[in-house]
């Protein structure tokens, strides 16, 4: 039998002014302190409250003059040197803020995506967001969970299923049959203080953008808009990755003091997850429903646009080309409209053709965009801003024609065509056409 040494605890000390050194800097020290134990002098000096302090260090730490330092009384510095001469084991003491805030966020767990849908009709992004999630969840070592409100939308769970979610909670009422922020709000909220998830993944539609919005603010935690990227880091934080300063660097954002971790993703950013035909899984049905009365927003009549038959969904295409600013004028469109129709795609178009007027917005290719991911796309006379690129570079191939050789747009493309975009694409037409017709 060995004996067992007694555990010393580390003495963590009290922070302390040195004197002559303090820079007035507008006390930094005071807004950190956890446990308000610092008030500031007309001059603009931390006076500090010894019996306070809980030796946190983060005045010292955030101090820019070095005009803090840690006192330990003798009988401290005493056990400090006896820890460092001998190997006994040192208990660390427990930042009470830090142990509050793990308790508290070790009480969430479960990543859950929000699945969308209108009149019984499920978005895509939500499938594309429950293969994200699922590796999210595998990480976590938790369950991933869908979340699904609607009337009579049970269906939906078995989809659910299928695309990777092992649980589903059901809101299913009339009074969810319509999105309406007031109801939905209310309901998710209710379920999230239920069940407690750590993630929640939400499309980046409007409805998914209205949404999350109201349910971050009411549940008082962050929310990640647009994300492109979804990791999760070694203290389970969700590392929320988007483009940001108008596209020119990419921010990794963190929530990691408040739960759930709230992130909105745009349609086909995320691939689609593989179909489990079959899969089976939990449905919790929770009994929680708004009362109609409380609902101030209420759908009379839904009004279809008319625009709408006719409006061409570039996101859900296989086949997309692009023109931009090199393209001269609106007539010029006609000519990639030629090809798309041979390939049986859609036409789309840069932000700069969009704002002369030569396209409409809805075929915006970009950050400010649609988001594509097609089997081809095409950019003739793009040059490849970034803006521009978050929204197509995902495609399983990029086939650029530029006449300038040195376009960013030929860092993403498979294959490039230095060339006037006049002379390329109507021989790519032609070429269609007379492979179609030789195989007649
Ligand atoms: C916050 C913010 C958001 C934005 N969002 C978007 C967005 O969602 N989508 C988007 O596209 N942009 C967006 N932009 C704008 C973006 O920065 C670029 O200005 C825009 O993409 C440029 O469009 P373009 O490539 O058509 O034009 P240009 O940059 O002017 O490029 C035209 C290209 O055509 C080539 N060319 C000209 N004539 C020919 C020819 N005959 N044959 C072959 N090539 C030819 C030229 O060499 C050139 O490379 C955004 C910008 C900001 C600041
Ligand atoms: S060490 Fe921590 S608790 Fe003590 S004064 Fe500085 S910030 Fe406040
Ligand atoms: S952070 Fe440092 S420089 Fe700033 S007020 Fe506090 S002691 Fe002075």
């Amino acid at each position: 039998m060995t004996d067992q040494k007694p555990k010393l605890k580390k003495p963590r000390g009290v922070a302390r002014l040195v004197d002559g050194k303090c820079i007035a800097c507008g006390a930094r020290c005071q807004s950190v302190c956890p446990v308000n134990c610092v008030e500031m002098t007309d001059s603009g000096e931390p006076i500090i409250e010894g019996v306070k302090c809980i030796g946190c260090q983060k005045c010292v730490k955030i101090c820019p003059a070095s005009a803090l330092e840690m006192y330990f009384s003798p009988e401290e510095l005493k056990i400090l040197a006896e820890l460092a001469a001998s190997a006994a084991p040192v208990e660390e003491e427990v930042d009470p803020e830090a142990a509050a805030l793990a308790r508290k966020l070790a009480e969430y767990r479960g990543v859950w995506v929000f699945v969308e849908q209108t009149e019984g009709e499920p978005a895509k992004v939500s499938w594309e967001l429950l293969g994200v999630g699922a590796g999210l969840a595998s990480t976590l070592g938790v369950e991933l969970c869908a979340l699904v409100i609607g009337y009579e939308v049970e269906t939906l769970c078995s989809e659910a299923f299928a695309h990777g979610a092992s649980k589903v909670y059901l809101l299913d009422a009339p009074v969810y049959r319509h999105y309406r922020t007031e109801a939905y709000v209310e309901g998710c909220c209710h379920l999230i203080e239920k069940y407690k998830p750590e993630v929640i993944l939400m499309g980046a539609t409007g409805m998914g953008r209205d949404l999350a919005g109201a349910i971050a603010t009411r549940v008082a935690t962050g929310l990640t808009a647009d994300c492109t990227g979804l990791a999760i880091d070694d203290k389970r934080n969700l590392m929320q990755t988007r483009p940001a300063f108008g596209g020119n660097i990419m921010a990794t954002i963190m929530c990691d003091k408040f739960r759930p971790q709230m992130a909105t993703v745009r349609p086909n950013v995320m691939p689609m997850p593989e179909r489990k035909e079959g899969a089976q899984g939990v449905v919790i049905r929770d009994p929680f429903v708004v009362p109609e009365e409380s609902v101030l927003t209420k759908v009379i009549e839904i009004i279809r646009d008319a625009h709408s038959k006719s409006a061409v969904d570039i996101t859900g295409a296989e086949f997309i080309i692009s023109g931009g600013r090199g393209l001269m004028g609106p007539e010029n469109f006609a000519m990639l409209q030629e090809l798309a129709d041979e390939l049986g795609g859609v036409v789309g178009a840069s932000r700069s053709a969009v704002d002369a007027g030569w396209m409409p917005g809805d075929r915006q290719v970009g950050q400010t965009g649609k988001t594509v991911r097609p089997k081809i796309y095409i950019a003739c006379g793009i040059s490849g801003a970034i803006q521009h690129l978050v929204g197509m570079q995902d495609s399983d191939m990029v086939i650029a024609i530029n006449r300038d050789k040195s376009a960013p747009i030929f860092e993403v493309a498979t294959y490039g065509i230095v060339g006037d975009l006049f002379q390329v694409v109507p021989a790519i037409t032609k070429k269609i056409r007379e492979l179609k017709q030789s195989r007649k």
